[in-house]
């Protein structure tokens, strides 16, 4: 065949697309990427997912290795999370998918035991993730969160109170993303387990990483009343993205979670997960990975993470103006403004991430959030801190502190001021009642005035500065910072001329 393009131009044109990318090695990013440091890993991840490029692992009895990768790596969570022979488990293609399987096994369960109807509900912490959004969403339940502490905590008592008969799932975090505090697993699953309700311990983050740390309380399948779990194989399971797993006690609760056809003409459709015809390449991935590390490999690189974790809280607690929020559980962390010290001494969170990625380093910036409650949590930074943390300390450290001095004093970004940037009259729009049915080109206008969305090139789609659209988002009417963020990601991806 004559090609249309050379496989060396086109592999060229990738490389050259990559190299435009945050690194994804080196610990230059704290989040989203999850690097051991180990070369000698991502090199039989690659050689693993080759190996099994062709294959279908839509059907585990025509492709055989599937089904004995995927045994293998449930033993070995089953292992680490002190599941017995009682649990059993799926892979699945993420955090986010082992989540939705999780809602929906509990709630087929739950409408299994309530003939008569009605709309399940959804108990969880306002610092569930919001996979857990997603979930009730699509599968129909209504979402009831539970307001947290200033801090991130939740009081088991104010999730206690609010089961009841429709509830169908709650939800605890092992630990929670955003703060990463741990929830009170232990009282949370007790008190649903007599009640006959579903607990699921969303251990995505910390599953492949708590087993290894001391002094954690118990959030594990060590739990009584604990029914389902997730863990995160591509987090600190350090596999490539595309890889979790759900485990969940008892083989009859489990099977709610599949989704079985025989009536149209074709094949019988047997599924465990969401999709259909799959790659097993995550799957080979993290069997191949798992099998090398063991859990003294893992325990290993748990230690790296958590020196470097001790080493900057230690460092972000000297900083003034800053503080670290809680009581952090694990490689993860959330930093606050400091509001002990006058206005001249602190530091906004926003800003400083700003300006430390100036200096190489890519925070990720959480907003301000307001609870069902009215009470308010703190702007923050988020940290999520990896084997290869400890091997850019000096240079993360001494950029950690520049930053806070070179924006100690500076107040938050008013959102008046942000405001004040766009078009006339789009301020009003933006808080007026007509703002959630906004047309997609009118949202685009509105996230031009905001100078953001695509430009001429492709790097304009997002600005130097994350505070002041950060500032947007804490200050917009949620429904509308959603359909312009949609607006500004639907535009990334459409076809030009
Ligand atoms: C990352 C994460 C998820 C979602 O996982 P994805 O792999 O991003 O889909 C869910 N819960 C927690 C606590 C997480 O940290």
């Amino acid at each position: 065949m004559r090609f249309q393009e050379q496989p060396a131009d086109i592999l060229a044109r990738l490389q050259a697309l990559r190299d435009a990318d945050a690194p994804t090695h080196g610990g230059r990013v704290l989040s989203y990427v999850y690097d051991s440091g180990l070369a000698e890993l991502d090199e039989l991840a690659a050689t693993a997912i080759r190996m099994v490029q062709p294959v279908n692992g839509l059907d585990p009895t025509t492709f055989t290795s599937v089904a004995t990768m995927e045994r293998e790596v449930l033993q070995f969570a089953r292992q680490v999370l002190h599941g017995d022979e009682d649990v059993v488990g799926s892979v699945t293609s993420g955090g986010t998918e082992s989540c939705l399987l999780a809602v929906k096994t509990a709630r087929d369960d739950w409408r299994a035991a309530h003939p008569a109807g009605g709309m399940p509900r959804l108990l969880a912490p306002s610092t569930a993730h919001a996979a857990f959004q997603k979930a009730a969403h699509y599968f129909g339940l209504e979402l009831d969160l539970v307001p947290v502490g200033a801090d991130g905590t939740c009081d088991a008592s104010a999730i206690i109170e609010r089961l009841g008969e429709d509830v169908a799932l709650v939800v605890v975090s092992a630990p929670s993303y955003p703060f990463a505090a741990l929830d009170p697993v232990a009282e949370v699953a007790s008190a649903s387990s007599a009640r006959g309700i579903a607990c699921h311990v969303d251990a995505c983050i910390g599953g492949f990483v708590l087993p290894w740390l001391e002094g954690v309380s118990p959030w594990d399948f060590r739990v009584p009343g604990v029914t389902s779990l997730s863990a995160d194989l591509h987090k600190f399971g350090y596999a490539p993205k595309g890889a979790s797993v759900l485990l969940q006690r008892g083989r009859d609760r489990q099977r709610a979670q599949y989704f079985a056809t025989t009536r149209w003409p074709g094949y019988p459709v047997v599924n465990p997960t969401m999709l259909g015809s799959k790659s097993a390449g995550a799957l080979a991935a993290s069997w191949a990975i798992t099998r090398v590390l063991g859990e003294d490999g893992y325990a290993e690189l748990a230690a790296a993470c958590d020196r470097a974790t001790v080493a900057l809280r230690a460092l972000i607690s000297g900083i003034e103006g800053l503080r670290v929020v809680g009581d952090p559980v694990g490689p993860l962390f959330a930093v606050a403004t400091d509001e002990s010290v006058p206005g001249a001494r602190r530091v906004d969170p926003h800003h400083w991430a700003d300006r430390v990625r100036g200096e190489g380093f890519l925070l990720q910036l959480q907003p301000a959030f307001t609870q069902a409650d009215g009470s308010r949590l703190p702007s923050t930074t988020h940290f999520t801190i990896t084997p290869v943390t400890e091997t850019v300390m000096a240079e993360l450290s001494a950029a950690l502190v520049s930053a806070a001095d070179a924006v100690r004093g500076v107040p938050p970004v008013s959102v008046a001021d942000v405001l004040a940037a766009v078009p006339d009259g789009a301020a009003a729009m933006l808080q007026g009642p007509d703002a959630t049915s906004l047309d997609s080109e009118t949202a685009a206008a509105l996230l031009a005035g905001f100078g953001l969305g695509r430009g001429a090139d492709d790097s304009a789609a997002l600005p130097e500065r994350m505070a002041p659209i950060l500032a947007l988002v804490e200050a917009l009417p949620a429904p509308v910072t959603e359909r312009l963020l949609i607006e500004l990601l639907a535009r990334l991806v459409e076809p030009r001329g």
